[in-house]
C-alpha cells in the first residue's frame, strides 16, 4: 500500500500535490510530530513546489548551458583544445531530475528532515520528475553531437544503477543509458568518474545543484569555508559551473551540521535557528 501510495504522490504534478495530499490523509493527521503547520521544513518545501522563479532558475541555468554549446560550437570563449568529441557533465539529483514531489510527500507523512527510507522507495517508484528545461537541453545538446554523462551519488543497494538509468529514461531525457549515466555508491567523491570522461570527451560545463558537483575541493566542513572557496572560482559560475537551486539538501546542510542529512531533533531545530541568524562559523 505504501509504495502505491508514494508512486501516486510522486506522479502529482505541482499543482495537484496539496489536493493529492489531503486527499490522502497524508496531512494534517499523519504529522507524528505535533501541529503539522509548525513542520520547518514547510517555508522551503513551499517555495520548491509553488515559485516560478525557481522554475526559471532552472531554465536560466540550461540556457546558459545552451549558449555555452553554441559559443564553443561557433570557436567563441572557449577553445576547443583538440578533436575530442565535447561533453558536458551533469549531477542528477535536483539538477535534471527535481525532488520537489519527494519533499512534498515527506511533508505530507510528518517528517521535518530527509528520511532515507521514503528517498529509497520514492527512488524505487521513479518519482522523480524532470527538472524545468532538463528534457529540451539534453536533447539540445544530443542534436548538436554534445554528448551529456551522468555522475550521481546515490545508493540503493546493489541496484542503484539500475534504478537511477530507469529514472533518467522515465524522465525521458536523452542519453539515459549505462554509457553515460554513473551511479556511484560508496563515495560522494565525484572526481574519478569526472576524469575518466575527461579523458575521451573535451568537457565544456558541468552541471550541479551542489558545489561538490564541480570540484572537490568544496567538500569542506564550515560554512565561511565555502564560501571563501566558491568565491575563488567566481569567474567560472554561469561559465563552465552551472549552478542550480536546492534550498532543501547538500552540503550546504553539510556545513551547518556535520552531516548532510540531519535527524530531526530539538538540536537540529536549534542550529537551524542558529544558521538562520547567520551564526553557525
Ligand atoms: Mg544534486
Amino acid at each position: 500500500m505504501e509504495v502505491g501510495r508514494r508512486t501516486l504522490i510522486a506522479g502529482l504534478g505541482a499543482s495537484g500535490l496539496t489536493a493529492g495530499l489531503l486527499a490522502l490523509g497524508a496531512s494534517p493527521a499523519a504529522a507524528d510530530d505535533g501541529d503539522p503547520a509548525q513542520n520547518i521544513l514547510s517555508a522551503a518545501v513551499a517555495w520548491c513546489v509553488t515559485a516560478a522563479e525557481r522554475e526559471m532558475l532552472y531554465r536560466q541555468a540550461f540556457n546558459i548551458a545552451r549558449d555555452r554549446i553554441d559559443a564553443v560550437l561557433r570557436g567563441e570563449g572557449q577553445k576547443r583544445r583538440g578533436s575530442k568529441p565535447l561533453a558536458i557533465i551533469s549531477d542528477v539529483d535536483d539538477t535534471v531530475l527535481s525532488s520537489d514531489t519527494y519533499w512534498a510527500m515527506l511533508l505530507g507523512s510528518g517528517k521535518q528532515a530527509f528520511d532515507d527510507v521514503l528517498w529509497d522507495d520514492w527512488v524505487r517508484a521513479n518519482g522523480p520528475t524532470p527538472t524545468p528545461g532538463a528534457v529540451e537541453f539534453t536533447r539540445y545538446a544530443e542534436s548538436r553531437g554534445v554528448e551529456v554523462f551522468y555522475v550521481s551519488q546515490r545508493d540503493q543497494g546493489p541496484d542503484t544503477q539500475q534504478y537511477g538509468v530507469a529514472n533518467l529514461q522515465h524522465a525521458g531525457l536523452a542519453f539515459a543509458d549505462d554509457a553515460h549515466a554513473t551511479f556511484q555508491r560508496e563515495s560522494s567523491n565525484k572526481e574519478a568518474a569526472q576524469q575518466a570522461i575527461a579523458e575521451k570527451y573535451e568537457v565544456i560545463a558541468y552541471l550541479g545543484d551542489n558545489l561538490n558537483d564541480f570540484r572537490r575541493r568544496y567538500y569542506v566542513t564550515s560554512v565561511a569555508q565555502r564560501k571563501a572557496l566558491a568565491s575563488e572560482d567566481a569567474e567560472r559560475f554561469g561559465r563552465d559551473f552551472i549552478l542550480f537551486p536546492n534550498n532543501t539538501d547538500g552540503h550546504w546542510m553539510r556545513a551547518i551540521f556535520g552531516t548532510s542529512e540531519p535527524a530531526d531533533s530539538p538540536e537540529y531545530r536549534a542550529r537551524m535557528l542558529l544558521a538562520a541568524q547567520n551564526l553557525v562559523p
